[in-house]
């Protein structure tokens, strides 16, 4: 199998002097792929980049919609609130349990799965958060034994006061993050220019002579 190109679409630099362009490729199986937009001017390669955005998948035949932009290269990248930034990637139940624990819920949650634990000797008498702790750690660590369960409790609880970025935490920044990259986003449209690429005519008769 072998990607043929099917068609390209273009526009108009923003200069006016050079094309913004891009080859749209097909297979023998009728599935087709974008190749990626460039910028044909010397000019405006200097100023701009190429942004895309797109829903879903990014795939069109998935009904992704998908928009290209110029973007001036001196525009500031988004330096605002970050979840990431200040706590790190989520952690992974797998390979930390204990700070998932600490990241999925709060000291009071904690501390009643706690209560509940301390209180049974089968975690299958576990109800509310104690109960999903007890799934999870099934997952994670392979285990429902009770005192393996309230071992990790206890540890979490333990660590709970100095760990950074636990349940209420990152939910509080992540909120932040959220309106903040809106508007910036918001503000950066201002400065970006939406391109229209449309099909090139004389490609467009080879393919339908093609067909
Ligand atoms: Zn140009």
């Amino acid at each position: 199998m072998s990607w043929e190109e099917m068609y390209t679409e273009e526009t108009t630099c923003p200069c006016g002097e050079g094309r913004i362009k891009q080859i749209v490729y097909d297979d023998d199986w009728n599935r087709y792929l974008n190749g990626p937009v460039v910028i044909e001017c010397e000019k405006c390669s200097k100023r701009y980049i190429v942004e895309t955005i797109s829903t879903n998948s990014g795939l069109p035949s998935d009904g992704s919609v998908i928009v290209h932009f110029l973007t001036p290269k001196d525009y500031p990248e988004y330096s605002g609130s970050s979840e990431v930034k200040a706590y790190g990637n989520a952690a992974n139940p797998n390979w930390d349990y204990t700070g998932w624990l600490i990241e999925n819920f709060t000291e009071d949650e904690l501390k009643n799965a706690e209560e509940q634990l301390l209180r049974t000797k089968s975690s299958a008498n576990l109800i509310g958060v104690a109960a999903k702790i007890r799934d999870t750690h099934k997952r994670a660590l392979k285990t429902v034994c009770v005192g393996a369960i309230l071992a990790s409790v206890e540890e979490a609880l333990n660590l709970y006061p100095e760990y950074r970025g636990n349940k209420l935490q990152r939910e509080e920044l992540r909120k932040k993050e959220k309106i903040e990259m809106t508007a910036y986003r918001n503000e950066k449209r201002k400065y970006q220019i939406r391109l229209e690429l449309r099909r090139n005519s004389s490609c467009q008769k080879q393919l339908y002579q093609k067909k």
